[in-house]
């Protein structure tokens, strides 16, 4: 596997810079998870690095950019709704330059239809393109060839890209991409690819530059952290590359998704349990509580092995808390198989479920099974998980209400303005009454009441 380092492309920004005669203008939007938001940051440092300024909106762009979601066909309707919107954009200024990239292009037949229906889109570009992203603007402006640019699946680690980062307080920091994991359901290792770890010197030096830039809550991605370090010489896992970060001086907080059950072991928990600044909250995807469902979607555990886990963690290290996601829906999912999800969600007792109706994917396995429950079937299921969790989760706060706990502060609140927004290591938020000051800053709030799965704190005056 290929590994490259970054380096500015200064002979396309001369270009760019004489073709424009102004600072050139570009938007990208991204949509899906934190592997694509984070992929967007770096397609902005890279259009930073060869002179554009980055826009908050697409109107009067010069170059636009969607960073497109494969996971579920919502998600690609979605973009293709927001991909026809730009249709208007191009007709007022021809020199606009629209480009698809992200997961949704990796698939020939979206291509495809890209080709046919989106005409005025000049290019389609993949989901590991920003290095190369300043030669194919170049060459698009100097040829002005009418053909989209169909990408080539690209498996190379580029290091040290430039990233422009949405948030000075919290950071991505991408320890592996791609997957092989194959479940069933699942297009993700069909559009990123085989997985591959990043040398655990090149994270290191990132995590460091992240602190020493201010950043204090930095989240380690990968589709399963588990099992990192596969195929690298150098001897860790994802237990060890934990212990060297957090080895690291500093008031921050490390967090990482996601983790796969069939790999999580209990070296982690003892890791997280035993080093202060890991956050002890995990999100463990388990989908299903139904054990015939999970063999069906290829994941490779068992319930028990979960449960197992589960409680091995809470046994370490008390105040551990768990999140995941769960698919409902999946082809053949029974009222049985669902009622032992719901069991599961019950025992376990999570502090945030992401729940998901099942979408079929074509070209993945289970697009081949049969699928007879009707989506409203689904949807009703959606809505029961949904409120035994809003139970739930009040019934576990109610462990909190009372207690201190040090929490980052993020910004204002969402909805009230005058309040601040903070959170709690095991990623729950708290609203309360402080300085704007305190914005980046960890301070001890009290937990007071909770509504929803929002938090009502007080700042703890010493
Ligand atoms: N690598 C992570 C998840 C990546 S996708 C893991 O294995 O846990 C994030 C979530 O999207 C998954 O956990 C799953 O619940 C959901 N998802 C993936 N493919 C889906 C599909 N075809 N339909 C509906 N939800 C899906
Ligand atoms: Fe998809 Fe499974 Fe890989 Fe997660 S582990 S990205 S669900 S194939």
């Amino acid at each position: 596997m290929e590994r490259l380092e970054y380096t500015r492309n200064q002979q396309a920004a001369d270009v760019l810079a004489s073709h424009y005669g102004r600072t050139p203008v570009a938007f990208v939007r991204s949509f899906g998870c934190q592997q694509s938001v984070n992929d967007g940051e770096r397609l902005k440092g890279v259009l930073e690095d060869v002179g554009f300024t980055i826009a908050e909106e697409a109107d009067g762009a010069d170059v636009i950019l969607f960073n497109t979601c494969a996971v579920r066909e919502h998600a690609e309707q979605r973009a293709f709704g927001n991909i026809g919107a730009l249709k208007a954009l191009k007709d007022q200024n021809p020199a606009l330059l629209i480009g698809v990239c992200g997961c949704m292009t990796e698939q020939k037949a979206v291509v495809d239809k890209i080709k046919k229906s989106y005409p005025y889109v000049d290019m389609a570009l993949g989901a590991n393109v920003a290095d190369e992203l300043p030669a194919i603007l170049v060459e698009k402006l100097t040829t002005r060839k009418k053909a989209l640019r169909v990408p080539q699946k690209r498996e190379t680690i580029v290091e040290d890209i430039p990233q422009k980062r949405a948030s000075g307080i919290k950071a991505f920091l991408p320890i592996m991409y791609g997957c092989d994991n194959y479940c069933s359901y699942c297009i993700v290792p069909y559009v990123r690819g085989r997985e591959r770890s990043r040398k655990p010197a090149a994270i290191q030096k990132e995590f460091e530059e992240l602190l020493a830039a201010g950043y204090k809550d930095i989240t380690l991605l990968g589709q399963n952290v588990n099992s990192y370090g596969k195929g690298l010489k150098e001897k860790l896992d994802f237990s060890d590359l934990l212990t060297q970060l957090a080895a690291v001086p500093g008031e921050y907080k490390l967090r990482f998704m996601t983790s796969h059950p069939k790999d999580a072991t209990r070296k982690m928990i003892d890791t997280i349990a035993e080093n202060p600044r890991l956050c002890k909250h995990v999100h463990l995807p388990i989908q299903s509580g139904s054990n015939n469902i999970l063999s069906r979607m290829n994941r490779k555990y068992a319930v028990e092995d979960y449960l197992a886990l589960v409680k091995y963690a809470k046994e370490t290290c008390p105040e551990m808390t768990f999140s995941t996601d769960i698919m409902v829906g999946f082809p053949g999912e029974t009222e049985e198989d669902f009622e032992e999800t719901m069991q599961l969600c019950k025992e376990v007792g999570f502090t945030q479920i992401f729940t998901f109706i099942y979408s079929k994917r074509s070209g993945t396995k289970a697009a081949e099974l049969p699928d007879e429950t009707t989506h409203r079937a689904k949807a009703a299921r959606i809505t029961r998980l949904k409120a035994q969790q809003e139970e739930q989760i009040a019934d576990v706060a109610k462990g909190w209400l009372g207690k201190t706990y040090v929490c980052l502060v993020e910004g204002p609140a969402r909805d009230d303005k005058t309040l601040l927004s903070a959170r709690l290591d095991n990623n729950a938020t708290v609203e309360f009454a402080g300085d704007k000051a305190l914005v980046g800053h960890f301070v001890p709030i009290t937990m007071q009441s909770i509504k929803g799965a929002i938090l009502q704190g007080t700042l703890k005056q010493n």
